[in-house]
């Protein structure tokens, strides 16, 4: 809950001393062995048994012990650990990469048959994985304007498993009611799965908001330095020990423990990170919305947003993404616009992901988004003349200034 009288940096700056401690630590032991303090790097592939009753049990999964580096291995446990904590989740299960976790969280629940209800506008990957790639395996999808509750009541069937939400969306940051949502899959047995890339948990933490699954894409702001894929499923023991089954035994999805060291050193100033980038982009937007080449600004920050109220009262922080329409002129179209307007830039770069330390820009319609057919775009309200940026931790102003220079 945001109140609306609080000034925004005090904020940012309570959320981040709630969650800081456990960014350093959580999860973190010094090895029993050594007494090294930095979580060893171990790249082990299997793991010796000290005697065959031990093998016998820990392939009965009665033993705590690490078989197989597809399985388990200590330096992704650690990390599962950390993210458990701060998500405020029971289990996690990292996989190696948002879109692993996110098609294998939903075979793992779904079979030939079932149903899934999604919101139109979301990541362009996942957006294909339900309109194309799943119906290959007989599970089907109905897409709804996520900004309206009743849309997902109204498209639930007998036969419909999943209620699955992105919020705030990529790349228009629309906004789902979280609760809601909620409460129509409750009465009926439906499982409620949201995607937290774009909010992380600095911003937002839906499990406390009665989401059955969470899933990050850690490629993003988890991980925070743009050299780390990987992805997290959180939730309840049972649910995430399904999804690991699945996911990782199963499909071979595993994170390297490579990765996992990286994203748990990242993890360290995920905090203090969020902080800056979360009050750069509420910055940035209020100037955005005040700059005559630019005709709307998305950010849940913005009292004029449709999703502020929303936004207000389930999450922490308005989050580091924001989106912009460019407006159209006599001499060019928004789409021409929107398309150089990086070429204008110095400092934001252009390219795709989010959430790195540096800040990003990218034109989805031509891009992330381009493989959803016009129509479906014009639907999700993913305009031509839209660009995404990722706040990164950069000046506020130097990002302003440059922000200026490719307006102009
Ligand atoms: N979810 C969202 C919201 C994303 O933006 C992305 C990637 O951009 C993904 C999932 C996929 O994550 P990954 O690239 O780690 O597979």
């Amino acid at each position: 809950m945001i109140q609306a009288d609080d000034p925004y940096g005090a904020v940012l700056a309570a959320r981040a001393s709630t969650i800081s401690s456990a960014c350093v630590h959580a999860g973190e032991a010094p090895d029993p062995v050594t007494r090294a303090l930095e979580v060893p790097l171990v790249l082990s592939n299997a793991f010796e048994f000290d005697s065959g009753d031990t093998a016998e049990a820990a392939f009965r999964g009665e033993k705590g012990v690490y078989i197989y580096g597809r399985w388990g291995n200590p330096s992704v446990a650690a990390l599962e650990a950390k993210l458990a904590v701060l998500e405020g989740a029971e289990a996690a299960c990292v996989a190696a990469s948002g879109m692993a976790a996110i098609s294998g969280t939903i075979l793992a629940f779904c079979a030939e048959g079932s149903h899934v209800v999604a919101p139109r506008s979301l990541y362009g990957e996942s957006a294909r994985l339900f309109r194309e790639r799943l119906p290959r395996f007989g599970i089907t999808a109905t897409f709804v304007d996520a900004t309206e509750p009743e849309a997902y009541a109204r498209a639930v069937r007998p036969e419909t498993r999943i209620l699955y939400m992105e919020t705030p969306a990529n790349p228009n940051l629309a906004i789902t009611d979280i609760e809601r949502v909620v409460g129509l899959a409750m009465g009926r047995g439906l499982l409620t799965i949201l995607d937290n890339t774009f909010a992380t948990p600095f911003a937002q933490t839906p499990l406390a908001l009665g989401v059955d699954i969470v899933i990050h894409s850690m490629t993003k702001a988890l991980s925070g330095h743009g050299d780390a894929i990987g992805g997290v499923v959180l939730g309840g023991k049972s649910d995430v020990a399904r999804v690991h089954d699945t996911v990782v035994k199963g499909l071979g999805g595993a994170l390297s423990p490579f990765n996992a060291f990286l994203i748990a050193r990242g993890l360290r100033t995920f905090a203090l990170r969020q902080r800056q980038a979360c009050e750069t982009a509420a910055l940035l937007a209020r100037r955005l919305s005040g700059h005559p080449a630019v005709e709307r600004v998305h950010h849940p920050s913005l009292r004029s947003d449709p999703g502020h109220e929303v936004a207000s009262r389930q999450m922490h922080a308005y989050g580091s993404i924001l989106s912009f329409e460019l407006k159209e002129t006599s001499a060019r179209s928004a789409l021409e616009l929107a398309r150089r307007l990086p070429e204008g830039l110095r400092l934001i770069r252009h390219a795709v992901s989010l959430g790195d330390v540096r800040s990003l820009l990218i034109h989805p319609a031509s891009t992330t988004h381009s493989t959803m057919p016009k129509e479906d775009r014009a639907l999700a309200k993913i305009p031509d003349g839209l660009v995404r940026l990722s706040v990164g931790i950069e000046s506020a102003d130097d990002l302003w200034q440059d922000l200026r220079r490719g307006l102009e």
